[in-house]
C-alpha cells in the first residue's frame, strides 16, 4: 500500500513493526511479572486504547485492565496541570501496577501518573509506553518502551489531531499545514 492519507508527511512506524515489537514488549513482560498473582494495567485513554488491546491480548500471565481519562492543560503551562477526568474502578493498593501511555513528550503526565498512583501504595509501579519523543524536558523513565520518534505531531494506532486519524494502522507524522 504506497497510498497514505496527503495530511501526512510519512509513516514513522509501520503496521509490522509496531506488530512485532508489541509482542516483544509483552513477552518481556510476561517475564518479569510470571510471579506476580495478576498484573493490573491502567491505559490511559484516549490514546492508548488500541495499544492497550493489542499488548495485553500478546500477554501469557493473569492481569485485569482499567482505564485513566486525564486532561492536559497544554504544554505551555509550567506546572504541567493535569486533571483526572475518570478515574480507576478499584483501589490498587497492594496490586502490581503497570500504566500504559501511548505517547510520552514531555514526560508531565507520566510524571503526575507516577506521582498519583505512588500515593495509593501500590506493591509495585512501572510503565509502558509506544513512542517517546526524543528532547523531553521531564526525565521520567518508561520501562517498556516501543519506539523512539522525533519531535514531531504524530497520529494514528490511538494518536489523534482533533480525534482524527486514531484508527491508522501505523504511526505517522502530521504535515505541518494540517494543523
Ligand atoms: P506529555 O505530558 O508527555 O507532554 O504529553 C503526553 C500527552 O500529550 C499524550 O498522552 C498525548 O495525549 C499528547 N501528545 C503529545 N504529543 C503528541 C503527538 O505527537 N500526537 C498526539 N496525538 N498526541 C500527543
Amino acid at each position: 500500500m504506497n497510498q497514505i492519507n496527503p495530511a501526512l508527511e510519512r509513516i514513522l512506524v509501520s503496521e509490522e513493526e509496531i506488530s512485532q515489537r508489541v509482542i516483544e514488549l509483552a513477552d518481556q513482560i510476561s517475564e518479569d511479572f510470571k510471579d506476580v498473582k495478576r498484573l493490573y494495567i491502567v491505559g490511559i485513554l484516549k490514546g492508548a486504547f488500541i495499544f492497550m488491546a493489542d499488548l495485553t491480548r500478546k500477554l501469557s500471565i493473569p492481569h485485569v485492565v482499567d482505564f485513566m481519562a486525564l486532561s492536559s492543560y497544554g504544554k505551555s503551562t509550567e506546572s504541567g496541570a493535569v486533571r483526572i477526568l475518570m478515574d480507576l474502578r478499584e483501589p490498587i493498593e497492594n496490586q502490581h501496577v503497570l500504566i500504559v501511555e501511548d505517547i510520552v513528550d514531555t514526560g508531565q503526565t507520566l510524571q503526575y501518573l507516577n506521582r498519583i498512583l505512588m500515593g495509593r501504595n501500590p506493591a509495585s509501579l512501572h510503565t509502558c509506553a509506544l513512542v517517546r519523543k526524543v528532547g523531553q524536558s521531564v526525565n521520567i523513565p518508561v520501562d517498556y518502551l516501543g519506539f523512539d520518534i522525533p519531535d514531531v505531531w504524530v497520529v494514528g494506532y490511538g494518536l489523534d489531531y482533533a480525534d482524527k486519524f486514531r484508527t491508522l494502522p501505523y504511526v505517522a507524522e502530521l504535515k505541518r499545514d494540517s494543523f
